[in-house]
């Protein structure tokens, strides 16, 4: 019988050439020609294998990765766990379409996410291939179940790139310019930036609440969808009591609270949800990123008769819930609960925490450091305006991935840091790779001051 060997990549940053290496450089000669520009790349190197919290790109240089391929490889790239998982379920049923002939890992994964997902009532299910499309079943089923339209969103969200998650996504650029038009009956509502607004919990909320009555009206809203934590607009944690205060409005009038939990769901902030750190129960909870360990899965889990409002055959798709994916993720589920990964992403934050501690004071350029788990933004500022500082993100991000860890971009402005490293990851190797962000922000920061004092 034909075995794949594991790879056992050690966990350390080596690079052997420059950086993108001379065959990323000829893959992206082929790429051009053939991939839509359409799909940005942050970074030019091309990966041929991963472990751990290791890439290896095709001319052999080890990266360390703090970005996860945005959040999805929590548990590190191929986990011994998932690739017997998933190899051992693709050998018994590949597929069979779960509408025509059912399978029992779609059941059984179904049951642990109406164990996981917060709340004690019963919990229903239903598995999709991408966080967009868990996210767009969300929406239908809220509309088909309170019989309303209106989709609330906030400022600074990400909810996808299909033409109704692109509507509820905040930016114009690059999300949303030209490839409209957008949905109906989308709105976007202000949020708690703390950072930002200043505003305490309760203030936000009664913003939001006001906005939401004085210019929408809450008798049409069907829905209003948050990140508990937001990824992609900057790693912004709502203020204390926000998400609470808003989930309370939404009980008294009618509106269903849906958790986006794609990013910072399964483990990522030391929770299985993110939502728990606030102490709020939604309505609707939607993952993805995270849940089956790198193969592309999806979920919309929530109050049974929220779920079964919808007519049979009104959600679903031809490859939602595939088999070998939803084996996948019960075992990403198994190996969190048994080997206490939950504290493993809290053991990251303070590693994070303590390495970044004196930060803000001593470089100008250090607006915030915020996180909570294996989920943290560092915003970059103007030194003396505060304003954001998006060419400082560019600067400390390419320095980053030339001296070979990749970190992410994020922010409404472009100017937020995101890590989001595995909550595997070696102590030494994540030391390692935050002293390279340090460096990459000193450089960013002497230029800054620099750039200042050439200032007429
Ligand atoms: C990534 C993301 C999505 C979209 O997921 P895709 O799988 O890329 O379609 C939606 N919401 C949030 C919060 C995300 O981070």
């Amino acid at each position: 019988m034909f075995m794949t060997e594991p790879t056992h990549i050690e966990q350390t940053r080596r690079l052997v050439t420059a950086i993108p290496g001379p065959k990323s450089v000829a893959l992206g000669e082929r790429r051009h020609r053939v991939v839509s520009a359409g799909a940005g790349t942050l970074a030019p190197v091309y990966m041929e294998q991963g472990s751990g919290a290791v890439l290896v790109d095709v001319d052999g240089n080890q990266f360390v990765d703090l970005g996860c391929g945005i959040g999805v490889t929590t548990i590190g790239h191929a986990h011994p766990a998932v690739r017997s998982a998933s190899d051992r379920q693709l050998a018994k049923l590949s597929h069979t379409l779960f509408t025509v002939t059912p399978h029992v890992p779609y059941v059984e994964l179904c049951e642990r996410l109406a164990q996981i997902v917060p709340g004690d009532h019963q919990k229903k299910s239903i598995l999709v291939n991408s966080g967009a499309e868990a996210v767009e079943n969300a929406v239908k089923i809220a509309r088909k179940f309170t019989g309303r339209q209106v989709i609330l969103a906030l400022e600074h969200a990400f909810h996808g790139r299909t033409s109704l998650t692109m509507s509820m996504t905040y930016r114009p650029w690059p999300e949303r310019e030209g490839l409209g038009p957008l949905m109906a009956d989308v709105r976007s509502v202000p949020s708690s930036y703390p950072y930002r607004d200043g505003h305490s919990g309760e203030e936000a909320a009664l913003r939001t609440i006001d906005h939401i009555e004085r210019h929408i009206g809450a008798s049409s809203v069907a829905a209003l969808f948050v990140e508990p934590i937001q990824g992609d607009g900057g790693v912004i944690i709502p203020a204390s009591g926000y998400l609470r205060a808003l989930a309370a409005f939404c009980r008294e009038n009618g509106i269903l609270f849906v958790a986006d939990e794609i990013q910072a769901g399964i483990a990522r902030t030391g929770a299985w949800y993110s939502i728990e750190h606030e102490g709020v129960i939604p309505d609707l909870v939607t993952t993805a990123k995270g849940l089956a360990g790198g193969l592309p899965l999806a979920a919309v889990t929530g109050r049974a008769d929220v779920m079964d409002s919808v007519q049979p055959g009104g959600i679903g798709g031809t490859f939602g819930g595939n088999p070998a994916a939803a084996a996948s993720a019960l075992a990403v589920l198994d190996l969190i609960q048994e080997d206490r990964l939950l504290e493993r992403a809290s053991h990251v934050e303070r590693l994070i925490r303590e390495y970044t501690a004196g930060w803000v004071a001593k470089y100008e350029i250090v607006g915030e450091v915020r996180g909570r788990g294996a989920m943290f933004g560092i915003e970059l500022v103007e030194p003396s305006t505060g304003r954001p500082a998006a060419g400082s993100l560019t600067a400390v991000i390419s320095h980053c991935i030339e001296n070979g860890v990749i970190a992410l971009d994020s922010g409404t402005w472009d100017n937020v840091l995101r890590i989001m490293p595995s909550v595997l990851i070696e102590d030494a190797l994540l030391k390692d790779a935050l002293s390279v962000i340090e460096i990459a922000i000193e450089i960013a920061n002497s230029t800054a001051l620099a750039d200042r004092r050439l200032e007429p």
